[in-house]
């Protein structure tokens, strides 16, 4: 006899996504957009809060979601108090808003999150493995190299720069394209997932990737949601209005 519930236990195809910082509408389409296309498991890649108008709705969706969520240097400042260093003067402003919208259970929540994490055989990290405390970003094959040195698991996901890429380390590090890449047992991988709520690579879009543990094979999707209902959100919550128009012009 054949087992129909057997045959697929072991099939897992993850929504990998993070950058959400608090755009509402932006996560909303990106979880439908996975379900659409089946996923049957999430991780997370931090910055949950952040720019946007809506850091308890999103943190109370991932915290329902209740996947692997490694923590971003949002999250860390928005957990935190005292004062904010480090960061330009737009994300300074809004982290100082969103302290005040969070009770503190859930920054205790941000507070605990890890810095990295392994899921299954893929490793997640905000920003990168060599420094992940450092919140560096991988701008470049050099920068990419360096945390390719701290990575023992085949695939690593990581997000931080708001911006898709790939990088593969056979017998050097090199860059590859992200609409669909096979992942081969030989080489490793550090593929940036992009941004759901704020994307920096001039397409407006949501960005986040499905890993799928059957074909090997990453997938990135870009998802347009309700921009200005997220603009909307801004200018009611009276953040900069620099935070809205961004938005549109991916950057
Ligand atoms: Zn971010």
């Amino acid at each position: 006899f054949s087992s129909p519930v057997g045959q697929n236990l072991t099939f897992m195809r993850f929504a990998i996504f993070g950058d959400i910082h608090a755009n509402l509408h932006a996560l909303q389409a990106v979880l439908a957009d996975a379900q659409e296309q089946s996923c049957t498991h999430h991780a997370c890649m931090g910055d949950i809060v952040g720019y946007n108008a809506y850091p308890k709705e999103c943190l109370d969706i991932i915290r329902e979601l209740d996947c692997p969520v490694v923590k971003g240097n949002h999250d860390e400042l928005a957990s935190l108090e005292g004062p904010i260093e480090g960061l330009n003067p737009l994300a300074e402003l809004s982290l100082k808003w969103t302290r005040a919208q969070l009770p503190e259970e859930d920054r205790e929540w941000l507070r605990n999150l890890r810095m990295q994490r392994q899921v299954r055989d893929f490793t997640i990290v905000h920003a990168t493995l060599d420094t992940p405390q450092n919140w560096a970003y991988i701008m470049t094959q050099l920068d990419a190299a360096a945390s390719f040195s701290y990575q023992h698991t085949n695939l690593c996901f990581v997000g931080h720069t708001h911006t898709p890429k790939a990088y593969v380390r056979d017998e050097g590090v090199r860059t590859e394209p992200l609409d669909v890449l096979s992942i081969l047992k030989k080489n490793k991988y550090l593929i940036n997932v992009g941004s759901v709520g704020q994307s920096r690579d001039g397409d407006s879009r949501s960005a986040y990737c499905i890993f799928d543990t059957d074909t090997n094979e990453v997938t990135l999707r870009r998802v347009p949601y309700d921009i200005s209902a997220a603009q909307k959100g801004i200018i009611e919550a009276g953040l900069p209005s620099k935070l809205a128009t961004r938005l549109v012009t991916g950057r």
